[in-house]
């Protein structure tokens, strides 16, 4: 249980009581409250009806409440952890199952993770921009990339990778290569980068697209540093302008950037190791107008030993805003460095702020 931060002193029990009259949802996690006559114990803010105040014990946490006997709500779900953070977990389970070398249905990921078919493939697709397969061929790249990198054989590199040992692995693995596995290690004809540059709210931006989604959104002062950019994020690949049709998605981006509440609903192209996913999932569950730390965000992805390479993984995002590593600060609030500057992230962090109040 996290230790209060915004009351120095302890709570006296009326301060409790008033923060259950008052139903207080800024008091959830801080203690809760049980009724003797029901043999029940709530979170501060649960909606039930009111005990008498004399019928009321409060404890430090639930886990107190439940050693003295009480049963938890099953209307707030005091000893259930965040609702948000639950689903984050039922997608990471289902991509420590995708990536293991052995094929998955999508009602195996469903029943592993306790969810119906329908509702999970949504909720893989909300939180990660691809469906399951996609998910699973994106990693399978990735690791071809790494082996093909390390200049193994091309047939040993994709059967390493995970991609099945059939006569079809090699267009699978081209498919997610987007060019054919030799090409790759060959550093020969590349795959296809479209962009589009355009004006934003914090100066010029640029979008690029792969075959599989968008891949990166980048911010400067001028078109050079962005394109300069670009070619360092993807060495081999053959960037070139979008055509018409792709300037009309560009402007969702753009609308996207200038007002981060509004929904963002292309697919993503997240390009990077499982470890950096799972970081750029989690901010990408940071609401607009919410910062969290480097530890907290360590600890909701279940690595709370990870504070530095979780950092990395933040700085190595290739999407701004779109996963908003600009919701990020240093543990005592201060604003920390960000990939592309941090006058942009005072802006972007002083508007959301902004809209929310
Ligand atoms: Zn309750």
């Amino acid at each position: 249980m996290k230790t209060a931060t915004t009351f120095a002193m302890p709570l006296t029990d009326e301060q409790r009581w008033q923060a259950v009259c008052e139903r207080d949802p800024a008091y959830d996690g801080q203690f809760v409250f049980a009724v003797r006559t029901t043999g029940i114990c709530c979170r501060p803010s649960c909606r039930s009806r009111r005990p008498l105040r004399g019928n009321v014990r409060f404890f430090v946490d639930v886990a107190s409440a439940l050693a003295a006997g009480f049963r938890p709500c099953k209307r707030c779900q005091p000893a259930s952890i965040d609702p948000q953070q639950q689903r984050l977990r039922k997608v990471e389970i289902a991509c420590d199952l995708l990536a293991q070398e052995s094929a998955i249905t999508l009602d195996a990921l469903a029943d592993a993770v306790g969810m119906s078919r329908w509702h999970f493939h949504r909720l893989f697709k909300t939180v990660t921009g691809l469906t399951p397969k996609r998910w699973q061929l994106a990693f399978r790249a990735r690791r071809l990339r790494d082996a093909l990198s390390a200049s193994q054989k091309v047939t040993d590199a994709v059967l390493a990778a995970g991609f099945p040992d059939s006569s079809s692995y090699y267009r699978q693995a081209d498919a997610a290569l987007g060019m054919t596995a030799r090409q790759y290690r060959d550093g020969g004809e590349s795959a296809t980068v479209y962009y589009a540059l355009s004006p934003c709210s914090l100066g010029r931006c640029l979008v690029a697209q792969s075959e599989r989604g968008i891949c990166a959104i980048l911010l400067a002062d001028s078109d050079e540093a962005l394109l300069a950019e670009l070619r360092h994020i993807f060495p081999r690949a053959f960037c070139e302008p979008g055509s018409e049709a792709y300037a009309i998605e560009v402007e969702q981006v753009i609308r996207h950037l200038d007002n981060p509440a509004t929904p963002f609903t292309l697919p993503l192209d997240l390009q990077g190791t499982a470890f950096q996913l799972q970081v750029w999932n989690a901010l990408r569950a940071i609401p607009p107008g919410q910062t969290v730390s480097y530890q907290a965000l360590a600890e909701r992805i279940g690595r709370p030993a990870a504070v530095r390479a979780v950092a990395s993984a933040c700085a190595a995002n290739k999407l701004a805003i779109v996963v908003p590593c600009h919701r990020v600060v240093r543990a005592d609030g201060t604003r920390s460095g960000y990939r592309w500057g941090p006058a942009r992230k005072a802006q972007l962090l002083m508007k959301e702020s902004d809209k929310e109040s």
